[in-house]
C-alpha cells in the first residue's frame, strides 16, 4: 500500500473551522437550534438572487446534450465574454475573453494560479498577509512553494509594507493579498496597495523577474459605507486576479469563479498558457457548465449586502456595549474580536461552554483573537448577546 504522507496529513487533520461547524450542528440537534450560536462558517445566509433561478430555468430549455456537455477548458466563450465585458464596464479596462479562465470557485482559481507560476523543486516562496484564509498554505505548498507569513500592521490590519519588503527575496514568486479580507474584514486602501506595488516593482527590477501580485477577491462586492475596493491590476501591472461567485451571488456549492490574467502583465501570453496548463494538470477539465451559463445572465446582478450590513451593526453595537475590542469591519462578513485572554483556544473553549462558536485565530496564523462570521440569521446575532455578556463577566470584567 502506498499513501502520500502529505495528503494523508491534510485529510487526517481536517479544517478546524469545519470541525467547529460539525460540533455546532450536533449540539443544535441535542439542545435546539436556537440555543447554539454558530459563527464558524463563511457560508452566506443570503439566498442567491431570483435572477439565478430564472437563468437556470431558461437553461433547462437547451437540449440535455448541450446543457450537460463539456465546455472548452477555459469556459464557454459567451460566458468569458460576459465576464470580460462586465469588468471592462466597471473598471474601464480592455480585457478580452481570452484573458479569463473559468474555474470551480476561488479555491480552484488560486490552486491554478500557484501551479501556473511556481517552479516545483526550485525553493520558491509566496508571501501571504497574516492572519489569512487557512487553505492558502495548503494550496501554496501543494504547488511546491513555501508559504511565508507576513503579519499585517498590528493597529490597522492593512498590509505592513515595510515587513513585506523585508520578507521578499530572490525566491519570492508572488505576494498574495485578499481584500475585503477574511478573517479580519479590513479593506486595503489605495495608498496601501500603491506602496506595496512600489516595493514589488523595485524587487522585480532587483531580481530580474516579476514578483506577481495575486489578488484573491471573493468578497469584492461585500463592502460597507461606500469604502473603495481598488481594482488591483490598475495599480500593479503584474497582477493576477482570482474571483468567485460563492459570496457575491451566494453560490458556494456550485463552484464557479475565474482567474484573470490582465493584459497589463509583461508576460501575459505565456501566463495565459500556464494558467490553462495548470488547470489541465490539476484535472479540472472545465468549470460547471450550467453555472457558466448562469454567469451570462447574472454577471452584473447586484450583491444583496443589506442583511450583512444589519448583522454587522447589531453585532458591533452589541459587542462594543459589552466592552469587547474588535476591528471595525469595512467588508466581507467577519468580525475580528480580541480574545479576553492571550490563549485564543482557552477563550474559545469558554465561549463554547456558553454555546458561542467563533473560530480561534490560530486557524488563521496568529494568536489572541477570534473570528465571528456574521453571515447568519439576525436572530442568531441578537440571541447570542446574553452569552457574550456572560463570557465577558466570566473574565471579571
Ligand atoms: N479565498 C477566501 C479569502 C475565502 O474566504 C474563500 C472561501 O471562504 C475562498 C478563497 C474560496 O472560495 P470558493 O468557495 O469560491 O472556492
Amino acid at each position: 500500500m502506498s499513501i502520500n504522507k502529505e495528503s494523508y496529513a491534510y485529510g487526517a487533520s481536517k479544517s478546524s473551522i469545519r470541525e467547529i461547524a460539525a460540533w455546532g450542528a450536533a449540539r443544535k440537534a441535542e439542545i435546539g437550534a436556537d440555543k447554539v450560536f454558530d459563527f464558524s462558517l463563511g457560508n452566506p445566509n443570503v439566498p442567491a438572487p431570483m435572477a439565478v433561478r430564472s437563468s437556470i430555468e431558461r437553461a433547462l430549455d437547451l437540449s440535455p446534450v448541450e446543457l450537460h456537455g463539456y465546455t472548452p477548458a477555459a469556459g464557454l466563450p459567451v460566458a468569458r465574454k460576459a465576464v470580460a465585458d462586465s469588468l471592462n464596464r466597471r473598471f474601464h479596462t480592455s480585457y478580452s475573453p481570452a484573458d479569463l479562465y473559468l474555474t470551480c470557485g476561488a479555491a480552484a482559481a488560486l490552486s491554478i494560479t500557484f501551479n501556473a507560476i511556481v517552479e516545483r523543486g526550485a525553493g520558491q516562496e509566496v508571501c501571504v498577509v497574516a492572519p489569512y484564509f487557512p487553505e492558502y498554505k495548503v494550496f501554496i505548498e501543494n504547488a511546491g512553494a513555501r508559504c511565508v507569513e507576513v503579519m499585517a500592521d498590528a493597529d490597522t490590519f492593512q498590509i505592513d509594507v515595510a515587513a513585506m519588503a523585508q520578507a521578499i527575496n530572490e525566491r519570492t514568486v508572488a505576494v498574495l493579498v485578499n481584500s475585503p479580507n477574511n478573517p479580519v474584514g479590513s479593506v486595503y486602501s489605495r495608498q496601501n496597495l500603491e506602496e506595496l506595488a512600489a516595493v514589488l516593482r523595485e524587487k522585480s527590477r532587483e531580481f530580474g523577474h516579476p514578483v506577481y501580485l495575486i489578488s484573491d477577491e471573493p468578497y469584492r462586492e461585500i463592502a460597507y459605507a461606500g469604502v473603495e475596493v481598488p481594482w488591483v491590476p490598475s495599480i500593479y501591472d503584474a497582477t493576477i486576479v482570482c474571483y468567485s461567485y460563492s459570496k457575491s451571488l451566494s453560490l458556494p456549492g456550485e463552484r464557479i469563479g475565474w482567474v484573470l490574467v490582465p493584459n497589463t502583465n509583461p508576460d501575459h501570453d505565456d501566463l495565459v498558457f500556464a494558467v490553462a496548463g495548470a488547470g489541465r494538470k490539476l484535472g479540472f477539465v472545465c468549470a460547471p457548465a450550467l453555472f457558466q451559463r448562469v454567469l451570462v445572465d447574472c454577471v452584473d446582478e447586484p450583491t444583496d449586502i443589506a442583511a450583512y450590513e444589519r448583522n454587522r451593526k447589531a453585532l458591533t453595537d452589541g459587542l462594543s456595549e459589552l466592552g469587547y475590542e474588535y476591528v471595525e469591519p469595512q467588508g466581507a462578513f467577519y468580525l475580528w474580536v480580541k480574545a479576553l485572554e492571550p490563549d485564543e483556544n482557552a477563550f474559545f473553549e469558554r465561549a463554547r461552554s456558553l454555546e458561542l462558536l467563533p473560530v480561534p485565530s490560530d486557524s488563521f496564523g496568529c494568536h489572541g483573537w477570534v473570528r465571528v462570521g456574521y453571515c447568519v440569521s439576525f436572530d442568531t446575532i441578537v440571541g447570542s448577546m446574553p452569552a457574550w455578556r456572560k463570557l465577558k463577566e466570566s473574565y471579571g470584567a
